[in-house]
């Protein structure tokens, strides 16, 4: 299980929902939210939702990949999920030849679908709350850490039962809720051969880019297409030409009857953080510690690629999905700091604060509450420090391109190291061959090179020289504490900063065996030995041992001391506050938001409608402007009107986005917008800018979840690419 904190029984009681936040758990729907969303407006019963006897919507929702939601629209395996999630496959299959990243991707029947190797989809089976089976390993007199190895321990047994009784089918993990005040396991299960199936152009899938991302109005179509395949018992399967489309238990209707403001609208899917009880102290540290930093750290990179791209058309498509990772970040942080400033988010969170310590005072029984708050300024502050050097370490060091193919070879090197035969080593050496290919396709000398320099400069010019690496003496004496000389030799001389030195590296790489060496005299040169004589691997180490033993240490215990005190300061707020409805943190794991489709007064004077259309595409147009030059066909549709079923039947208009004050996060993107009577009617993708706060502060004044809508996807699908045939296999309800 991951992230655990302890466990204390806490009585669940006298609940009742409010307003649109919150992130619902699926398997207390019934018990919390169903009466107040039947109130809302929603025709189905919380069953509807989710049951493990019979098909429920659930079995049509998974997670995409690493990050993100989808949802079946087919009987057919088909899925569909945003462009941005997608973004990585199809950005792997293009090259200046086959540039689908630009002019967008059609399998025009089953056999042109492509394969992803990596990508999976995982399907929620079912969860059960494990809180008093975990609780019973819990004493009052054990030290965090004791506890700590035991719940573990327990849950580690409670997963394997769950693992076993399953047949080895399904995967099981216990995720702790509420900071560790209630534990439920998630019994899954993964499918592997997942291809990709159409994607739109980035002119309509990520139209407006950056400029336009986290911002309402908003125009962008940002859906693709996916496949599931299984084996011939519909169960999963390592890719095989032979694998047959998967048959879902549920997918979704599809309904293009249209949306209204006040429309009850139900987001389901996998939020992935948010910090929503954390003290004004932490709170604090977010805006003034991290996000200013690491908010300077990713401009800095993103100046550097984005002119890069805008010079040359292969980089663009190089460093188009790493770019997009990066900004989508920076901006975030951004509009989280000036609407938490804007709110006042400390005075508001101080205020409760006082509150707080007054009840805590209330009663003898809540006297164990008393120190958490000045704990948490204690630890806040000593934490700054060790916090900044973790978030330059992975800003500068571990989120790099070297970091990534050093670790790649590092386990390719190790397996071949290990190997026993010729024939392993050769094989295990084309692996390695494919994956450095695979790396170096996305990869630029020069770009690469003047990140890594400004991420160094970056480094030593802002941290405390305590957290300096070894090689640093090197700079020093070799380079007269030259930087940037440095960093040239070192791309200069290393292997991993040239594909061919690379790939040549491998070819003459072997495990140390003699006999090898006397069949391969010219395949058998190199050995771990050598590679870790490589210059690059002196910084990787100086960086590890930094990490390890310098910021790890403290930065570890202060950690857990907070989180320690998390725990407490969630089961103390509950208490607190017995009549109100807590809902959990989000922790990517199935949860229903629901809300209505709503417009909001961003600022004074100015008011938000709830939809976009086609006109303010067209609007936009501008061919001078990559992240705006709207596609002649798109355009041609617009003039012509061929709308077909997919124009709005109030005002013949194709809607494009919408807005509701759904409680979304990052990992709903892709998530199913869901109408009252659990018909697909959009896909969630992006929150408003005055809504990037939510992760720390949901205001429902100020908070939107942005969607697409689904008319406009089938629109794109038809009239656009021509792909009618997906249509087919959809149940549309006009
Ligand atoms: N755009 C987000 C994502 O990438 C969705 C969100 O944070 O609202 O997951």
């Amino acid at each position: 299980m991951k992230h655990l904190t302890f466990a204390v029984i806490l009585l669940f009681s006298t609940f009742f929902a409010i307003a649109d936040e919150g992130m619902w758990v699926p398997l207390f729907l019934s018990k919390y939210n169903i009466e107040d969303m039947q109130q809302k407006g929603f025709k189905l019963s919380a069953q509807d939702i989710y049951d493990v006897n019979n098909a429920s919507l659930k079995d049509a929702v998974m997670i995409f990949g690493g990050g993100c939601t989808g949802e079946l629209i087919s009987n057919q395996g088909l899925i569909l999920t945003n462009h941005h999630c997608g973004f990585g496959s199809i950005q792997s299959h293009s090259t200046i030849n086959h540039d689908y990243l630009t002019d967008g991707f059609w399998a025009m029947s089953k056999s042109e679908e492509l394969p992803n190797p990596g990508l999976s989809v995982t399907f929620l089976i079912y969860m059960e709350d494990v809180t008093t089976r975990v609780n019973a390993v819990y004493n009052e007199k054990m030290t965090i850490k004791q506890r700590n190895e035991l719940i573990d321990s327990v849950c580690a047994v409670i997963e394997q039962e769950a693992v076993t009784k399953s047949g080895g089918k399904y995967d099981a993990v216990v995720e702790p809720f509420f900071n560790g005040n209630q534990f439920i396991i998630m019994v899954t299960q993964e499918y592997k051969d997942v291809r990709l199936v159409g994607a739109p152009p980035s002119a309509i899938g990520k139209f407006g880019g950056d400029t336009d991302n986290w911002v309402w109005p908003r125009h962008t179509g940002d859906f693709s297409m996916f496949r599931i395949y299984a084996d011939e018992n519909n169960q999963p399967a390592e890719y095989s030409p032979d694998n047959v489309p998967y048959q879902p238990k549920k997918s979704f209707a599809i309904n293009i009857q249209g949306v209204k403001e006040g429309d009850f609208t139900m987001i389901f899917g996998y939020p992935g953080s948010t910090q929503e009880y954390i003290p004004s102290y932490i709170v604090d540290n977010v805006i003034n510690n991290a996000n200013p930093f690491r908010i300077d750290l990713r401009q800095k990179k993103l100046d550097i690629i984005n002119a890069a791209m805008n010079s040359d058309r292969q980089i663009r498509i190089q460093y188009a999905s790493k770019q997009s990772g990066i900004a989508n970040g920076w901006k975030k942080w951004i509009g989280q700091n000036l609407g938490l400033k804007r709110i006042n988010i400390l005075k508001e969170k101080r205020d409760y604060e006082t509150k707080f310590q007054n009840w805590t005072n209330s009663s003898d029984q809540y006297l164990i509450y008393q120190n958490i708050l000045p704990n948490y300024k204690t630890y806040s502050a000593k934490i700054k420090p060790y916090e900044k050097a973790y978030y330059y370490f992975l800003e500068c060091v571990y989120f790099t391109d070297m970091w990534k193919i050093y670790k790649s070879m590092n386990k390719h090197f190790s397996k071949i190291s290990s190997a026993k035969t010729i024939a392993e080593v050769d094989s295990l050496k084309d692996a390695a061959t494919t994956s450095a290919s695979n790396f170096y396709k996305d990869y630029n000398y020069d770009v690469d090179k003047a990140v890594f320099k400004e991420m160094m400069l970056a480094y030593f010019n802002d941290i405390d020289s305590t957290f300096f690496p070894n090689f640093h003496t090197t700079i020093t004496t070799n380079f007269a504490g030259n930087i940037e000389n440095f960093i040239n030799d070192l791309y200069e001389n290393s292997i991993f900063t040239d594909e061919q030195r690379m790939l040549n590296y491998i070819s003459k790489f072997y495990n140390g065996d003699r006999k090898y060496k006397r069949a391969n005299p010219n395949k058998a040169v190199y050995t771990q030995d050598d590679f870790t004589n490589d210059p690059f691997i002196d910084v990787i180490d100086g960086f590890i041992s930094v990490y390890n033993y310098i910021v790890l240490p403290e930065y570890g215990t202060l950690y857990q001391k907070i989180d320690s005190l998390d725990h407490l300061y969630m089961q103390a707020q509950m208490k607190m506050e017995p009549n109100k409805t807590f809902y959990p943190d989000a922790n990517f794991t199935l949860r229903v938001a629901y809300g209505s489709v709503k417009g909001f007064k961003p600022r004074d004077g100015i008011i938000y409608e709830y939809f976009t259309t086609l006109d303010g595409v067209i609007a936009k147009d501008n061919p001078d402007i990559y992240d705006y030059n709207v596609p002649d066909k798109l355009k041609e549709l617009y003039q012509t009107k061929n709308y077909g079923r997919y124009a709005d039947k109030n005002d013949g208009k194709v809607h494009v986005c919408f807005i509701a004050d759904n409680h979304t996060s990052g990992g709903n993107s892709g998530s199913p917008v869901i109408n009252d009577r659990g018909h697909l009617i959009g896909v969630n993708f992006d929150r408003c800018w005055e809504s990037t706060m939510s992760d720390i502060k949901f205001d429902p004044n100020y908070c939107r979840n942005i969607m697409l809508d689904i008319r406009y996807v089938l629109f794109i699908v038809d009239k656009y690419a021509g792909a009618g045939y997906l249509i087919d296999e959809m149940e549309i309800i006009e």
